[in-house]
């Protein structure tokens, strides 16, 4: 007879691994299986193969910048915070650390440390790690998970932890295998959105601003029923589009819309948030200086000259005009698109290109003490195939820790 092992875990990132390391530590036999040839491809991809593990937020401020289910990760949150999960990897002999007293890195800034002392730990426990298994489908007894279906093969359990993480960056494994196993022993799964990804823009002049960077800029849609869908953060003009963190977290809010309409206006501050007085003012006191000052270059004291010559362009003025000669119109409509600069989002390159996967696995339907399925005894969940998603800064690896933590331990 087959062995029947007492957990199977789907997945080897993040939440898989740490799901495994936990069921094992507490003497459980585990089998963890993946699809690719190796383990922890998209852990090694992240942040820029620097891994930005967790940030040093509290739990209550990390929960409140998930929104409103935000609140799901409590329990899984009060097992492993940023510091357990610090604690965790400095007894693997990895130490981390928050170099900007925020996002929290391992020391070597390289991922390779975090996936070698994981798999070093998952040795040391007795793990079989199974690569190059595909899971197709989750066996069952219509009350209880019973096993796992791959490919080529079929293996028992008592329990399974389904980490196939969401749809994102489809060549490091995970592509939404996990959602049809999940919706076919009863769960629901929401509408899917690439996020965290780059956007592309209608307006034309951004292509001559290519490669400049904006720090701090500030972002909303400007359309009625959406204006608070805002983000901020550095911007990095591209070819066709815009890029940097600002456009990861804001692409979160923009794939659903993009996914309605065809085009989103949005208003963009590209000037640290300098409101209209502030700009006047600065501006006197740039003038005050040399009186004879061309606006192209008292633009420049606030932006990249390609931008400031972007947006003279936009307000139909000759840059190389002093602006004491410019006309108080003139001078009102740069002084407006100084404050908000209107660009057009009007596409994405989709899941290709999308560091996190928006929507997953009905929250509903999981226990959000034990990471349980609702529906199938002893199948539990955890990661990102959960319709749970954060923003950029370490968020969403410290929920897939978390979560694997919660999903290891079995509680049924
Ligand atoms: C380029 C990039 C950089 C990122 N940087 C950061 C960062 O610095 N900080 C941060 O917090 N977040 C970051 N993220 C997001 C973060 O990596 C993910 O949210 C997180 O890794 C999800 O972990 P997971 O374990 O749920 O899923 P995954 O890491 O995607 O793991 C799922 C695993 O399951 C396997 N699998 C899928 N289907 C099957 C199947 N049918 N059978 C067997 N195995 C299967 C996959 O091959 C994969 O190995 C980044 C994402 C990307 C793409």
């Amino acid at each position: 007879m087959s062995q029947v092992y007492q957990l199977i875990v789907i997945g080897s990132g993040a939440a898989g691994m740490m799901a495994a390391i936990t069921a094992a530590r507490e003497g459980k036999s585990v089998l963890l299986l993946e699809k690719l040839s190796k383990i922890g491809a998209k852990l090694k991809a992240t942040g820029g193969g620097r891994c930005n593990l967790t940030n040093t937020l509290s739990n209550e401020d990390f929960m409140a910048r998930f929104g409103r289910d935000g609140r799901f990760m409590g329990p899984a949150l009060d097992g492993l915070d940023h510091k357990a999960l610090m604690a965790f990897f400095s007894s693997l002999g990895v130490e981390s650390h928050a170099p900007d007293g925020y996002r929290v890195f391992p020391i070597t800034h390289s991922s390779s440390t975090i996936i070698n002392a994981m798999k070093e730990e998952m040795d040391k426990l007795g793990i079989q790690v199974l690569c190059s298994q595909k899971v197709e489908s989750l066996e069952h007894d219509g009350v209880q998970i019973t096993g796992v279906q791959t490919e080529t093969d079929s293996f028992k359990a008592e329990a399974v932890v389904l980490a196939s993480g969401g749809m994102g960056y489809p060549v490091l494994g995970a592509e939404g295998d996990g959602y049809p196993m999940a919706e076919a022993v009863g769960h629901k799964v929401t509408e899917l959105y690439p996020a965290m990804m780059p956007l592309k823009v209608k307006d034309k002049w951004v292509e001559k601003c290519r490669a400049d960077t904006i720090a701090k800029v500030a972002i909303h849609v400007d359309m009625k029923k959406y204006k608070k869908l805002s983000a901020t953060g550095d911007l990095i003009f591209t070819k066709g589009g815009i890029r940097g963190p600002v456009v990861l977290d804001f692409s979160r809010e923009i794939t659903p819309l993009l996914a309605k309409f065809d085009e989103v206006p949005v208003l963009a501050n590209f000037t640290k948030g300098m409101n209209e007085e502030q700009i006047r003012a600065h501006f006197k006191k740039e003038i005050a200086k040399d009186p004879h000052r061309n606006t192209l270059v008292l633009m420049q004291t606030l932006l990249p000259e390609s931008v400031s010559l972007a947006l003279c362009n936009l307000a139909n003025v000759d840059e190389k005009m002093g602006w004491n000669k410019l006309s108080g119109q003139n001078r009102d409509t740069l002084i407006r698109l100084l404050v908000w600069t209107p660009l057009t989002i009007n596409g994405h390159d989709g899941f290709k290109m999308a560091m996190i996967t928006r929507g997953g696995i009905h929250l509903k339907e999981i226990d959000p003490y034990t990471m349980q399925s609702k529906k199938l005894q002893n199948l539990y969940f955890c990661g990102e195939v959960m319709n749970i998603d954060g923003p950029c800064g370490g968020y969403n690896l410290q929920w897939s820790f978390a979560s694997g933590y919660l999903a290891g331990k079995l509680q049924s």
